[in-house]
């Protein structure tokens, strides 16, 4: 039923709380999980300049020193979790809108789940869902599993 298992993160709590379903159900079906961390150009408008934020768009981060580590600390959980139960993980790191960016890397690696998390980095709970899993919601057609942020992992 699921070969390939998408996890966007975005490194915060919730998201790694969605990990841990992610990799609990991939090490079941014996899925690869795909963590997916998507720099967004809109987080880093006020601090750089538009040079550095066509690059980010391009998938180039090389000498972004915070955006590399970010990103790399956000995947890092996923391949741990995954390590811990023998699951395979591919650590991905992409520019770009997010839920235009996860969306489409769902339909071009043969996702057949994604895992994602209610709230993200903001942290706001004014809305019921954070504006990129509510778009996920609206744009992909895949079965999607949104994990709450009050659940400990
Ligand atoms: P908002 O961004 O609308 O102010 P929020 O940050 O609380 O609210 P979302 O951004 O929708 O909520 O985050 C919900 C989930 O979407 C996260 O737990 C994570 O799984 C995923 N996600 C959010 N942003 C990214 C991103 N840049 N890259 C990958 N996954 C992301
Ligand atoms: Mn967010």
């Amino acid at each position: 039923m699921y070969e390939n298992i998408l996890i966007p993160t975005d490194g915060s709590k919730t998201a790694n709380v969605a990990v841990e379903h992610a990799v609990d159900l991939a090490a079941k079906y014996g899925a690869t999980v795909h963590a997916l961390y998507v720099v967004d150009p809109d987080w880093l408008a006020y601090s750089l300049g538009s040079e550095q934020l066509d690059r980010i768009r391009q998938g180039n981060f090389g000498e972004m020193g915070d955006v590399e580590a970010d990103a790399a600390e956000a995947t890092g959980v996923v391949a741990d979790a995954a390590r811990d139960h023998d699951v395979e993980v591919i650590e991905e790191v992409r520019g770009g809108t997010p839920h235009e960016i996860i969306t489409s890397y769902a339909d071009n690696e043969d996702i057949d789940l994604i895992v994602i998390g209610s709230h993200g980095r903001s942290g706001v709970r004014r809305a019921l869902l954070g504006s990129v899993t509510e778009r996920v919601l609206r744009s992909s057609h895949l079965p999607t599993l949104v994990v709450d942020e009050h659940e400990e992992p």
